[in-house]
C-alpha cells in the first residue's frame, strides 16, 4: 500500500515482528516499514509458519488504507470528542446499572482483540460491574471444544502442537477445509508429506468435496450431523479388534465403561447406513486408525457449529483416549480456533460461562480466588448470557445496553436480521470500531474509534497454545485508540480508577500472567506466571512461547498431558458417553435441502478488511450457492445463475456454482457478504438459531432450506472510478478493483429501463460527446464507455441473457491506464482488446 496519507514516525525500526490479524493458525508476520511503503512477509523465526503466509496474510498491507476508517468518536451520528463520548456511556451505563441492576447491560467482543484488550474488558464486567454478560464472536466458532475439553480434561487444554501435525503418520482432518480455512498449516502438512513419501496419510470426513478433501488418501462424505456415530462406530471397532489401550484406561482415565456401552449399537454395517458411506469405505478408516499409532485428529466448525457439537468433539477424544494417544509427538485430538485470538479469549475469561485465567464458576474457591486478585467486592458468582441469549435478551429488553467491540453481528450470528431488530430496541448501543461502514455501526448510538492492526500493541494466543505479540508500526491515524485504553477510560469514570490505572498493555499483560499464577499449585492448565515479571522491554522483545510457562522459568510447553495426568480433581481424564443426535432442524417438504455455511480461501469474516484488497476479491468476487448437478437440474437452475436461498428464517441472494463437490441435497454458501458488498448476500440471515445446548455454540451447518431460481429480465454490469447508486435493482455485488468499482446487477425490469438508468446514475448528458453507446436489439443488449480525455471513467455492460456478456478482467485492467490506445477503444464497447 501507498503510505502518502499515513505518517510513519521516523523512529519506525525497519522490520516489525508481529503477528497476522487474522486465522488461529497465528502466523508470525514481518512487516518492513519504510516512508513510503509497507511491505509484508512471513516471519522464517515463527514457530507457527516459519516464513510461510496464505493469500489473506500476504495482502495485509492492502488493507491498512485509512479511507474507510472511522477516525473520531460519534455520538448518534454527529462527531464528538472523547470526554464526551467517554462521559456519556459511563454516566449511561452507570444509570441503567443503578435502575436496572448489573445483568441489564452486556459486552459482545470478539476473537479479533488482543489478549490485553480482553482482559481488561472481562475484569470491568465480571470483576466491577458483576455481571456475567460478557460474550464473544468466538462462542461462534470455538466454545464447544472448551466444554468437550474440559468434560474430558478438567481444563480446556489443547493438547499438542502444530509439529504433531508433520510428525503424525496420519492426520483425520474432522469439519475442516483447512486448506483454504487454515491455509498455512495445510501449507506445511503438504511440505511434511513431500518429505515423508506421502507420510502422513490424510482421512478428510467432510459431506463436501472440498479443496482439503481434493488431496485427501480417503474422503468420507458422511452425511451431515452424523459425527458422533462415526467416531462411536471407530470406537466399536478398536474394542473389537483389540486396539483399546487398557493399561493407559486404567492408569488414566474413568468413564470408559459407559463408553463402550453406548456405542455397542455402532456396528460397520449400522454406521454405514446412518453416516451414508460405503462399509468398505468406512473399515478402510476404522482400519487405518486402528493400525497408526501417530494418528492426529484435527478438527474444526464442521464439528464444533452444531446443536450437538460438544458431543462430537467428545466422541473424538473417546477414541484418542481410549488408543492412549495422547501428549506424545504426532498424536492427540486438536481443535482448530477460527481466530487469532480466540484463544487469548478463552484465557482471559472472555466468555460468558468462565471467570478469568481458565477458572471457573463451578469452583467456589476460584470466585474467591479472582475476586481477592482483583480486589474486587462484586465479582460475579455466576455465569452470563452466551451470544444467542444475549441478543434474545436485547430482544426481550431485559438487557438494555450493549457494548459491541470488533465484531459486526448483524452480519455473523444466525437469524442475522433477529440480531439487527434486538440491536434497535436497546436503549444505549456502544461500537468499538475500527470501520465506519460496516453493517453494525448504523445501530450504534455511540462509536469509538478503534486501533486496528498495524497500530494496536498487545498479545494474541493461537491454536497451538503460542503466545505472541502483535506490535504496532503504524501511528495512531486520526482520534483511533487501543481497545484496552477505551475500556479503562470508562471503567476509571464508572468509579474504579485504581483497578484500571493501567500504563499501558505490558501492565495488564504483567497482572493477566500473575492471575494464572494466583493460587495455582498445578491444578490449573493455564498458568503463565514465568512471565508475570516481564519489564516492559522483555515485554517488547517477547518471542512465542506456548503456555504453560511456569515461575522461574521462561520456557514454554510443547505437550500436554504426556504424564496421562490431567487437570480433573483426581488426575483422570474423563472419557463421556456419547449418543448421536440429529441436528435440532428436520428437513420437510417445503425445505428439503441442508444449507452449510463457511469460509472461502481469500476473504475473511465480515470483509471490513480482506474486502479493501482488490487482489482477494479477485478469487470469488460474488456471493454464491454451491450445489450438486442434481439439485440444480431438479430446480432448473445453470452454472452462474442467481439462485435464492430460502429457509424458515428469510431469504438470501447469490450465483449458483453447480458442483460435484458438493454432495446431493446440500447447499454451501460463505457468510462473508454484507451490505456493504452485495444486496442479500447475508447468509447468516437465513441460517437458524439452533444452538448446542452445553456450550451455546450455533449450528451454522445445518439449516433446512430450498432454493429457487431467480431469472432476470436484465443483467450486467458497470465498471466507473467512482461509487454508482444501484441500489433499487433485486441483486447488485460491489467489487472494488484496482482504480475503480465493478458493480454486478440483475433486475425484473426491462434492458431499456436499465439502460437509462444507469446513464443517469453515471451523470451523462444527452448528447454527451465523451459517451460512447451502442444498443442491438437483435441480440438484446446495451453497452456504454465514457472516455474523458483518452481516460476510460466508466463503462456499463448490459443484457438480456448474461451469458452474452464480455469478460471483467481487461475492461477493469483499462482503468489502471491514464489513457486508452487507439486499439483498446476501438475493443472497448465490444469488450474484448482489438489486435
Ligand atoms: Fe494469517 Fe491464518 Fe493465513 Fe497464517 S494462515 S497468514 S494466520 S490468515
Amino acid at each position: 500500500m501507498s503510505l502518502s496519507d499515513l505518517t510513519v514516525s521516523s523512529d519506525a525500526p525497519l522490520i516489525v515482528k508481529t503477528t497476522c490479524a487474522y486465522c488461529g493458525v497465528g502466523c508470525g508476520v514481518e512487516a518492513r516499514v519504510s516512508h513510503s511503503l509497507v511491505e509484508i512477509a512471513g516471519d522464517p523465526e515463527h514457530p507457527a509458519n516459519g516464513g510461510r503466509l496464505c493469500s489473506k496474510g500476504a495482502l495485509l498491507g492492502d488493507t491498512l488504507d485509512l479511507q474507510h476508517r472511522l477516525l473520531r468518536p460519534m455520538i448518534r451520528g454527529r462527531d464528538a470528542n472523547w470526554s464526551e463520548a467517554l462521559d456519556l456511556v459511563a454516566g449511561e451505563w452507570s444509570r441503567i446499572i443503578g435502575q436496572h441492576g448489573p445483568d441489564a447491560t452486556a459486552f459482545y467482543v470478539s476473537g479479533q482483540m488482543l489478549t490485553e484488550d480482553y482482559y481488561v474488558a472481562n475484569k470491568l464486567m465480571k470483576g466491577f460491574i458483576g455481571s456475567g454478560n460478557i460474550d464473544t464472536n468466538s462462542r461462534l466458532c470455538m466454545a464447544s471444544s472448551v466444554v468437550a475439553h474440559t468434560r474430558a480434561f478438567g481444563s480446556d487444554t489443547v493438547p499438542g502442537c502444530y509439529e504433531d501435525l508433520e510428525l503424525a503418520d496420519l492426520i483425520v482432518v474432522a469439519g475442516s477445509n483447512f486448506s483454504w480455512c487454515h491455509p498455512v498449516l495445510a501449507q506445511r502438512l503438504a511440505d511434511a508429506r513431500q518429505r515423508r513419501s506421502g507420510l502422513p496419510k490424510v482421512v478428510v470426513i467432510d459431506p463436501r468435496r472440498t479443496e482439503t478433501a481434493e488431496t485427501a488418501d480417503l474422503h468420507l462424505a458422511i452425511r451431515s450431523g452424523t459425527d458422533v456415530t462415526l467416531f462411536s462406530g471407530l470406537l466399536q471397532h478398536l474394542r473389537r479388534n483389540d486396539k483399546i489401550d487398557h493399561a493407559y484406561l486404567e492408569a488414566s482415565t474413568v468413564g470408559f465403561g459407559a463408553a463402550f456401552e453406548a456405542c455397542l449399537e455402532q456396528s460397520i454395517p449400522a454406521v454405514s447406513r446412518v453416516c451414508g458411506v460405503t462399509p468398505e469405505i468406512l473399515a478402510e478408516f476404522y482400519t487405518l486408525f486402528a493400525q497408526t499409532e501417530k494418528t492426529v485428529t484435527v478438527f474444526a466448525q464442521g464439528i464444533h457449529q452444531s446443536s450437538s457439537g460438544t458431543d462430537k468433539i467428545s466422541s473424538i477424544i473417546n477414541v484418542h483416549l481410549a488408543t492412549g494417544r495422547i501428549g506424545k509427538p504426532g498424536m492427540g485430538p486438536f481443535s482448530l480456533t477460527g481466530q487469532i485470538n480466540a484463544m487469548g479469549g478463552r484465557e482471559v475469561g472472555g466468555m460468558a460461562t468462565t471467570l478469568a485465567a481458565h477458572m471457573g464458576f463451578q469452583n467456589a474457591g476460584h470466585r474467591e480466588a479472582v475476586g481477592e486478585f482483583w480486589n474486587s467486592a462484586s465479582i460475579v458468582g455466576r455465569p452470563g448470557l452466551k451470544a444467542v441469549e444475549l441478543f434474545e435478551a436485547l430482544d426481550a429488553g431485559t438487557v438494555k445496553a450493549v457494548w459491541i467491540m470488533a465484531t459486526n453481528p448483524v452480519v455473523s450470528l444466525p437469524d442475522a436480521d433477529f440480531a439487527r431488530r434486538a440491536l434497535a430496541k436497546a436503549e444505549l448501543v456502544v461500537l468499538s470500531e475500527c470501520f465506519r461502514n460496516t453493517d453494525t455501526v448504523p445501530h450504534a448510538h455511540v462509536l469509538f474509534p478503534a486501533a486496528a492492526w498495524g497500530e494496536k500493541n498487545g498479545t494474541v494466543t493461537n491454536s497451538e497454545r503460542c503466545i505472541s505479540r502483535q506490535r504496532g508500526f503504524l501511528p495512531l491515524p486520526g482520534d483511533a485508540r487501543p481497545d484496552w485504553w477505551i475500556i479503562c477510560e470508562v471503567a476509571k469514570r464508572m468509579g474504579f480508577s485504581s483497578a484500571f490505572d493501567f500504563a499501558g498493555p505490558s501492565a495488564i499483560f504483567r497482572e493477566h500472567a500473575q492471575l494464572s499464577g494466583f493460587r495455582n499449585n498445578g491444578e490449573r492448565d493455564f498458568n503463565i506466571s514465568g512471565l508475570a515479571d516481564l519489564n516492559d522491554q522483555d515485554y517488547e522483545s517477547l518471542k512465542p512461547v506456548r503456555w504453560p510457562v511456569l515461575r522461574g522459568s521462561m520456557e514454554g510447553t510443547d505437550r500436554m498431558f504426556a504424564d496421562g495426568r490431567f487437570f480433573t480433581p483426581d488426575g483422570r481424564a474423563r472419557l463421556i458417553a456419547v449418543h448421536p443426535a440429529g441436528p435440532a432442524n428436520a428437513l420437510s417438504f417445503e425445505f428439503p435441502l441442508i444449507l452449510n455455511t463457511g469460509r472461502v480461501r481469500d476473504q475473511w469474516h465480515t470483509m471490513t478488511r480482506t474486502g479493501l484488497a482488490p487482489r482477494l476479491l479477485r478469487h470469488l468476487s460474488e456471493p454464491f450457492v454451491e450445489m450438486h448437478l442434481s439439485d440444480a437440474d431438479r430446480a432448473g437452475i445453470a452454472h452462474e445463475d442467481l439462485v435464492s436461498v430460502e429457509t424458515a428464517y428469510g431469504r438470501m441472494i447469490g450465483r449458483a456454482i453447480v458442483s460435484e463437490g458438493q454432495k446431493p441435497g446440500y447447499l454451501f454458501v460463505p457468510f462473508h457478504w454484507t451490505d456493504q458488498f452485495t444486496k442479500l448476500g447475508r447468509v447468516n440471515s437465513v441460517v437458524n438459531p439452533a444452538t448446542d445446548p452445553l456450550s451455546g455454540q450455533p449450528e451454522f451447518k445445518h439449516t433446512p432450506a430450498r432454493v429457487v431460481p431467480l431469472n432476470p429480465a436484465c443483467s450486467g454490469f458497470l465498471i466507473a472510478r467512482k461509487e454508482i447508486e444501484v441500489g433499487d435493482a433485486f441483486y447488485w455485488a460491489r467489487i472494488p478493483g484496482n482504480g475503480s468499482i465493478r458493480h454486478e446487477i440483475a433486475d425484473e425490469r426491462p434492458l431499456e429501463f436499465w439502460a437509462k438508468r444507469v446513464v443517469e446514475a453515471m451523470g451523462i448528458e444527452k448528447q454527451d460527446p465523451a459517451w460512447l453507446d451502442y444498443s442491438d436489439r437483435g441480440q438484446k443488449c446495451y453497452r456504454g464507455a465514457l472516455i474523458v480525455e483518452g481516460r476510460l471513467e466508466g463503462c456499463v455492460f448490459l443484457a438480456e441473457s448474461r451469458s452474452s456478456l464480455p469478460p471483467r478482467a481487461w475492461l477493469e485492467s483499462l482503468f489502471i491506464k491514464e489513457s486508452l490506445t487507439v486499439q483498446e477503444r476501438m475493443g472497448l464497447l465490444a469488450g474484448w482488446p482489438r489486435s
